[in-house]
């Protein structure tokens, strides 16, 4: 470790965004590049601190300490090397992830955490830009054939580990585009789609095949699956939306988040959304039902599209900006975070509970009747919620989206036709190497998970490609 006094000399230093006036006029991505020499200061910072809680943290293990200490010697080509080891695609991670790592830093505990978000994904640009990142193809093949179902993080990951072990590999996606909710739920500003397309170009050339535009157990039965590969991946999501239901749910103008977000996607794409089915915030009193990922990005497209206004409802209470006692380091860090989209405006409001939708007379949603909430841990340490007397408010809006997180994959079509098994909370059940119920059939990502973040996807779908490697090559 070259630079022992680095954090006691070096601030923290975060990625900076493009002012928010100019940001709301585009769907761009919102941060700016930083400079390599900032990087590299910024890597000076990482103590090496002999038990690395970044690395556990990592769901996937990255070597975080080696690439830091690599960056700060100006080292990008071993940095590279390294992080690709443990993540195939360093470049959504860097630009996605909420750095589980950070929150476990040691330096946290009495100084700022090294931005080790920052650096990776300055690691990789700077191998695309140096032309390090090149497609590699299997030496040899196995003959094996593997169906992977879903073309998201979980799915690509997976993919790309197959084919470089030498299996034949063919990714079935039911979208005409590859990318999963990289590609259809999260906005343009937050990760551009030619990240996507620049990396879908290696797998192809390393021979990984793609049939867009199949939806399996719809389009194609499951059976023909079984039929014609050696093992199949279910790599295919947890997209089955958490409903609202209270009174006037069925009233015009409210809308599940993704069927939103994915319109202004195919927009940014060149894509004509036709006009009877189009969902556009320009001059609406908008109103997004959930916090989280999802309700971040509907506020920030919103906004986008000329909202008159935008409101965010939380069921949960505002959280702490400090961690709270039962929150100790090298835990995860339940704070209060505020995503890019909430810097740029609308108002957020905690501890609030939507007990009805009001119509305007004519079938659409012109109001939310809401009431405020108090949570209180009961004798057994379990949250409680309690309406507050006194409290009940209306809130105009004349969209609403929801935003309330995914209960699940969705079973109908693929899961019930191959009737594997499911656990407690309604994904797909797998053994620790991610072999279902039925042999031979793996699952990994939010399908097996339920809805969870990209940096999961991507280890889920090397731990599933493992587990189908050592199942076809019988552990040779
Ligand atoms: C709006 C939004 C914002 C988010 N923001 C972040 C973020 O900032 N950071 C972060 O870490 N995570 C974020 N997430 C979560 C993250 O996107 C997911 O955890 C991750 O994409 C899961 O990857 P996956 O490969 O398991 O599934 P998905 O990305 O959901 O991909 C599954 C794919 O399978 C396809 N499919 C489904 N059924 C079939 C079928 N029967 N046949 C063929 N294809 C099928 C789907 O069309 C889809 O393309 C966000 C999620 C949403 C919804």
């Amino acid at each position: 470790m070259g630079h022992i006094e680095g954090f006691l000399k070096i601030q923290r230093q975060e990625q900076q965004g493009r002012p928010v006036a100019e940001r709301l006029r585009d769907f761009n991505e919102v941060y700016e590049a930083p400079s390599e020499e900032l990087v590299i200061e910024q890597g000076a910072r990482c103590m090496d601190c002999g038990i690395p809680y970044c690395h556990v943290a990592c769901p996937l293990g990255n070597f975080i300490p080696f690439w830091n200490d690599r960056v700060s010697e100006g080292d990008w080509r071993q940095a590279l090397e390294q992080l690709q080891r443990e993540n195939n695609f360093p470049e959504f991670t860097g630009q996605l992830c909420p750095a589980l790592c950070e929150g476990s830093c040691s330096l946290s505990l009495g100084f700022e955490p090294v931005t080790i978000r920052l650096i990776e994904r300055q690691v990789i640009e700077h191998g695309f830009a140096q032309g390090w990142v090149v497609p590699e193809p299997p030496q040899t093949l196995t003959g094996k054939r593997v169906a992977v179902v879903g073309s998201g993080p979980a799915g690509l990951a997976a993919a790309q580990q197959l084919r470089r072990m030498g299996h034949e590999v063919t990714v079935f996606e039911r979208d005409q585009q590859i990318g999963g909710l990289l590609r259809y739920g999260i906005p343009d500003f937050k990760l551009e789609k030619q990240i996507i397309d620049r990396r879908l170009a290696q797998l192809e050339a390393e021979g990984v095949q793609f049939m867009p535009g199949v939806h399996v157990g719809v389009s194609m039965p499951v059976e023909e699956l079984c039929q014609g590969f050696d093992a199949i991946l279910l790599a295919a999501g947890a997209q089955h939306p958490r409903d609202l239901p209270v009174p006037g749910r069925d009233l015009a103008g409210i809308h599940f988040a993704m069927e939103y977000l994915t319109q202004q996607n195919r927009r940014c794409a060149g894509e004509v959304i036709e006009p009877e089915v189009a969902i556009d915030a320009k001059g609406r009193h908008v109103l997004v039902i959930g916090g989280g990922d999802t309700g971040a990005d509907c506020v920030g497209t919103a906004l986008r599209q000329g909202a008159a206004s935008v409101t965010s409802f939380e069921l949960m209470p505002e959280p702490p900006n400090e961690r709270a006692p039962d929150n100790p380091w090298p835990e995860w860090p339940r704070v209060l975070r505020k995503s890019s989209s909430h810097e740029e405006g609308g108002e957020r409001i905690y501890s609030v509970l939507t007990r009805r939708l009001l119509g305007d007379g004519n079938g659409q949603v012109a109001a939310a009747a809401a009431v405020r909430v108090s949570w209180q841990r009961d004798e057994h340490g379990q949250w409680r919620m309690e309406e507050l007397e006194d409290t009940a408010f209306t809130q105009p809006c004349d969209l609403v989206l929801l935003a309330l997180g995914f209960s699940g994959p969705i079973r109908h079509g693929m899961i019930e036709q191959l009737g594997v098994a499911l656990s407690a909370n309604g994904a797909v059940a797998t053994d620790a190497n991610k072999m279902t119920s039925r042999p031979g059939v793996f699952a990994a990502g939010d399908m097996s998970r339920g809805q969870s973040l990209v940096v999961w996807a991507i280890a889920e779908g090397r731990t599933a490609a493992e587990g189908i490697n050592q199942f076809l090559m019988d552990g040779s």
